[in-house]
């Protein structure tokens, strides 16, 4: 099971929430805050697992309110996202569930009110939880986390105790990815992929993976301007995978670049692309960085993405003959 051990190193304050929820001396208003997939609704969760659990070690994750938190029926837990097709919390929906805050609750205990994406609070609903938040009731903690604090009004952020999340170094990721069961071979591929957020990196898919390896084998096997139709031909008509192929490929270089600056090994590159960043010296490598972000910019201006490719090709092949051997 999830644990609270998993998310020490995002903050010094994590081991203190874990204490304040088991004794049950938490306050009434918390604010996870933080870039995406860092742990901010899984440490969510576990507290109000542990401020709901029966058992000996909270939480336990067997007992029945574990058990009906884990499985999303919890009566007590309330959890308010956007109404199906809409984009915001709307006031009305605000005022539903501060209703439930009056209500006694179902298994003689505490009542959470979970606000996982805050930001889409339309600012009529934050007013609304505002005077909540100002005369809190008895027993009853609210949750919320955020990527944006400035998407909150100040008023909110104040009466909320703030704890912020960050990504984790590449590290910490492969070791929560391990913990969470991601095969060996793959945690690493992942973690590079994902930048330090372990959402990002467990929904990577397969397939993306695939794509990754087979990017940097089919680019980096441009030797020379006669190689270059080939691989655009491929790829030219991925209308719906540019951004990402160039995301990738950005991805790639940048691990190639740790490795010839002597920072990293290239454990997750294919072949051709160790060949390239051992045949390469750094210069080349900053080089097709700088290449990567002039496509990037070609992109947005809506340049074909057959030219884009190209530029990018054109500027690998050129550092290959600059440096042949
Ligand atoms: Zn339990």
């Amino acid at each position: 099971m999830d644990d609270f051990r998993n998310y020490a190193g995002q903050s010094v304050h994590i081991g203190r929430l874990h204490s304040e929820f088991m004794e049950g001396v938490f306050t009434h208003a918390y604010l996870f805050a933080g870039p995406v997939g860092t742990g901010k609704k899984s440490v969510a969760r576990l507290c109000a697992m542990t401020a709901m659990c029966r058992g000996e070690q909270k939480p336990c994750g067997v007992c029945g309110p574990c058990r009906r938190i884990l499985a999303g029926t919890h009566p007590d837990l309330h959890v308010l996202a956007p109404a199906a097709g809409k984009r915001e919390i709307s006031v009305g929906q605000m005022r539903e569930m501060l209703k439930e805050a009056d209500v006694h609750t179902f298994e003689d205990g505490v009542k959470v009110f979970l606000i996982p994406e805050a930001e889409k609070m339309n600012a009529a609903a934050q007013n609304t939880l505002l005077k909540t938040l100002e005369e809190p009731a008895p027993n009853t903690v609210f949750l919320l986390t955020v990527v944006h604090l400035s998407a909150l009004l100040p008023t909110v952020v104040s009466r909320c105790r703030l704890i912020r999340f960050h990504p984790l170094n590449d590290e910490e990721t492969m070791s929560r990815l391990r913990a969470l069961g991601v095969p060996e071979d793959q945690v690493k591929i992942r973690a590079q992929i994902a930048e330090g957020c372990v959402g990002q990196a467990l929904a990577v898919e397969e397939k993306v993976i695939t794509l990754r390896n087979e990017i940097a084998d089919q680019f980096f096997s441009v030797r020379s301007l006669a190689d270059i139709p080939d691989v655009v031909n491929r790829y030219k008509d991925s209308r719906d995978e540019r951004q990402l192929i160039l995301d990738l490929f950005e991805e790639i270089v940048r691990e190639a670049v740790l490795a010839q600056a002597g920072r990293q090994e290239p454990v997750t590159l294919p072949q051709t692309a160790r060949n390239y960043a051992g045949q390469v010296p750094l210069e080349g490598g900053l080089a097709l960085r700088e290449q990567i972000l002039e496509a990037r910019k070609m992109l947005q201006s809506n340049v074909a993405f057959q030219s884009v490719l190209e530029t990018v090709l054109i500027k690998i092949s050129e550092e290959y003959t600059r440096w042949p051997w």
